[in-house]
């Protein structure tokens, strides 16, 4: 069980410090599932900004289930994400897939993204805990609640304190409806077991746009330190994870209907 009080990742943005954790407030991740082009990243930087997130995220190496499918635009999409920080003030999560990008990740992103897939690739996870960069790591698919913490342990043992947990659903029986099972009962089951801070990904949990916002006001409702929305300028033309992103219209709705449930955003 867990010891001693909440630990806090300290994020300092090009204007603002933001602060993760259980007695902070709600902090909301926004951006594309991969970045497509410099108009299309900046755009949805400027209005997930506007309309309260603090963090952009957008993937530039995309761990995709079939070889054919976009792959990512790599160290070019890194530098779009560099500028869209820039005239945004936004901070930047991007995943890393594999270590030999890792250092040039880090000189970008404010946070390292490390996916459902490479939840227990225990190199790469030592490798982003003996660098200084705070780390996202999503739940593996099919990871039990102890596997998850457990490779959350790999990176603190390397020496990085500052990891945050992000449920992203898992794999259960039926996929016809949706894409994954979200399971927020981990938001109270975290809390009893860790100090580390909790982030609810509705969008690949769900798959599908319609059903993120219901999810997004449960996990707050939940007691979520942060949530990741997927946000697309046009979904239907999305290289990857179009069906559950939200458009920058509605995701100025929900940020105006999270701000009801209380946590203040
Ligand atoms: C993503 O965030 O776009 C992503 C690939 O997530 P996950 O690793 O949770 O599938
Ligand atoms: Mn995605």
């Amino acid at each position: 069980f867990r010891h001693g009080e909440a630990s806090e990742v300290v994020v300092n943005l090009p204007n603002e410090t933001v602060v993760f954790g259980e007695h902070h407030p709600l902090i909301v991740v926004a951006g594309p599932c991969s970045v497509e082009n410099e108009d299309m990243i900046v755009e949805t930087a400027r209005r997930v900004k506007a309309a309260g997130a603090k963090f952009l995220r957008g993937g530039a190496y995309k761990p995709r289930t079939s070889p054919y499918a976009f792959q990512g635009h790599g160290e070019s999409a890194l530098e779009l994400l560099a500028k869209a920080r820039e005239v945004s003030g936004l901070g930047i999560i991007t995943e890393v897939m594999d270590a030999v990008d890792l250092d040039r990740i880090a000189e970008i992103a404010d946070v390292i993204q490390v996916g459902a897939r490479n939840m227990q690739n225990f190199s790469l996870l030592k490798k982003v805990g003996a660098q200084s960069k705070p780390v996202l790591l999503k739940r593996g698919m099919a990871a039990t609640i102890e596997d998850w913490l457990m490779a959350a342990e790999y990176i603190l043992a390397a020496g990085n304190p500052n990891v945050i947990l992000c449920e992203r659903g898992i794999r259960t029986f039926d996929r016809q409806y949706t894409r994954n099972t979200l399971d927020l009962s981990v938001v109270p089951v975290l809390r009893k077991l860790t100090h580390l801070p909790i982030m609810i990904d509705p969008s690949h949990g769900v798959g599908w746009s319609e059903f993120v916002p219901s999810m997004a006001m449960a996990a707050i409702a939940a007691g979520t330190d942060s949530l990741m929305i997927e946000v697309h300028p046009n979904p239907a033309k999305a290289l990857s994870d179009g069906p559950q992103s939200l458009t920058p219209d509605r995701f100025d709705n929900l940020m105006q209907e999270l701000a009801v449930i209380g946590k203040a955003v």
